[in-house]
């Protein structure tokens, strides 16, 4: 099975299951990134899926909010919560290459230097306490890993 169709039918599999969620609000209530961020609602982003409006999800910075604690799914009624949900619409947001711009960034680091902050200040600063340099990571590996997603 491609890719492609791997991920159409894990969000198909996602999209039956969150069904059963009749909108009672235990996630919201449950999840600690809801209790300090206004914007950030696990109901609203079910009930959205839910009428199958995902367009706005994919690509939005709310998704990365989510800690993935699972917190929502463990104390679900339904057993539905939304982790799964959105980890599959984090998927579809790489694969669209709707990343946050913050995101972007490290992944070009990475890259570069394999890691995922610039390399070179610090070397500087460790040259001049008589340090050695870090060593560049295994970027090699991040380009493959990376490859096709930006
Ligand atoms: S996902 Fe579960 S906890 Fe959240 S609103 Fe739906 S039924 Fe309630
Ligand atoms: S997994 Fe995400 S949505 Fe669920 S409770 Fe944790 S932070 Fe909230």
């Amino acid at each position: 099975m491609g890719e492609r169709e791997h991920l159409n039918g894990a969000i198909t599999q996602i999209l039956r299951e969150i069904k059963r969620c009749y909108q009672c609000g235990t996630c919201v209530s449950s999840c600690p990134v809801a209790k300090h961020e206004g914007r950030y609602n696990p109901r609203r982003i079910l009930r959205r899926a839910q009428l199958e409006n995902l367009e706005p999800l994919i690509g939005s910075d709310v998704i990365w909010l989510c800690t993935t604690c699972y917190t929502c799914v463990d104390r679900c009624p339904q057993s539905v919560g939304a982790a799964n949900l959105i980890l599959e619409l984090r998927r579809m947001s790489v694969r669209g290459r709707k990343l946050p711009e913050g995101f972007i960034k490290i992944i070009e680091e990475l890259k570069k230097d394999g890691y995922i902050y610039p390399i070179d200040s610090i070397n500087r600063r460790r040259e001049r306490m008589g340090l050695p340099p870090i060593v560049v990571g295994k970027k090699e590996e991040f380009e493959k890993i990376l490859e096709g997603i930006i």
